[in-house]
């Protein structure tokens, strides 16, 4: 069994019902989460001009590869409707996967660890509540210490659980 750790995003309709949905979804196919963190609400980051996002990040062991999982995450975007109109556009929800184990991954369709996360402000804030000292396999540093050192400035907040 793999650790891993899933990232969703959204800034479409009802953004806190949509990141539920889309743990219920992913969980129904990749076993329950065993860690999960609060929902942030976040700059949206690359393409500024549109509505904040709400963010949240969950843990979960999978004996599903890599790919399979990637595979899971596209079905339940696809499932909930997410279209890709414009790169860092708005979107209804997006699953990233940030970590599976120490895996390090480098293919067309998928790599490993989400190659942008140690500057995003809006991923490392919800994977350090879950895994701060989780060691990046590839930096050789812990979530904490990536966070402490990332200088994005984008805006995270933490919001309490209801729908918005
Ligand atoms: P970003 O990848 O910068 O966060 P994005 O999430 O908006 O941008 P998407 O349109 O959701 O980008 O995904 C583009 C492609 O990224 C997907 O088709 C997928 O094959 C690929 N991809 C590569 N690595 C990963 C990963 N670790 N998690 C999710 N998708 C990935
Ligand atoms: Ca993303
Ligand atoms: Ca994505």
């Amino acid at each position: 069994m793999a650790k891993t750790i899933l990232h969703l995003g959204s800034n479409i309709g009802l953004r806190n019902f949509n990141l539920r949905r889309a743990q219920r979804l992913l969980e129904k196919r990749l076993g329950k989460a065993t860690k999960v963190s609060s929902c942030y609400e976040t700059a949206a980051w690359g393409v500024e001009d549109q509505r904040d996002f709400l963010n949240m990040a969950f843990c979960f062991k999978t004996k599903l590869s890599p790919d399979q999982v990637l595979d899971v995450a596209q079905r339940v975007e696809s499932k909930m409707g997410r279209l890709r109109l414009q790169k860092w556009g708005e979107r209804i929800i997006d699953v990233d996967i940030i970590f599976y184990g120490d895996e390090v991954v480098n293919t067309d369709r998928l790599q490993l660890p989400h190659p942008w996360m140690q500057d995003r402000r809006f991923v490392l804030v919800p994977v350090a509540e879950i895994a701060a000292k989780w060691r990046h396999p590839v930096l050789g540093a812990k979530v904490k210490k990536l966070l402490r050192n990332c200088t994005d400035t984008g805006h995270v907040q933490r919001v309490s659980g209801k729908l918005r």
